[in-house]
């Protein structure tokens, strides 16, 4: 997808501020973080919403949540706990049409989100 933002973030046409990079993904810092840590893991394929998640892809959403938890190693959030997060669609509140997981930590969250 030639416009979609985070298709060249995985390309490396844009440099975001990466933190975990591995074959077939991404984990990079996002740009108006809503947490002390606030993380994007994206599949580097493009893949618009979780909608979109076939069976095929089973291991690379098991990935998604293997690297979510070795950014919230790294980030030293992982005993005191995160959020793990896909917004999907206009309801859901999604903005980017790129898979991503969003990794929240670092403060306390609330329940339920509004
Ligand atoms: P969504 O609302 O789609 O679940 O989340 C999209 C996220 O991407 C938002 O938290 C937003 O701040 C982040 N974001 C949007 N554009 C950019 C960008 O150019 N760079 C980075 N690092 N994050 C972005
Ligand atoms: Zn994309």
């Amino acid at each position: 997808m030639s416009d979609c933002i985070f298709c060249k973030m995985a390309s490396g046409e844009i440099k975001p501020d990466v933190v975990y990079e591995a074959d077939t993904v991404l984990a990079f810092r996002d740009i108006n973080p809503q947490a002390p840590t606030h993380v994007l893991v994206i599949p580097k394929r493009h893949i618009p919403t979780l909608n979109d998640v076939e069976p095929n892809d089973r291991e690379l959403i098991g990935d998604l949540y293997l690297v979510a938890q070795e950014v919230a190693r790294r980030e030293g959030i992982a005993e005191s706990g995160y959020r793990t997060v896909f917004n999907c669609r206009g309801d859901g509140g999604q903005e980017v049409y790129h898979l991503h997981l969003h990794v929240l930590g670092g403060r306390r969250m609330q329940w339920p989100p509004g």
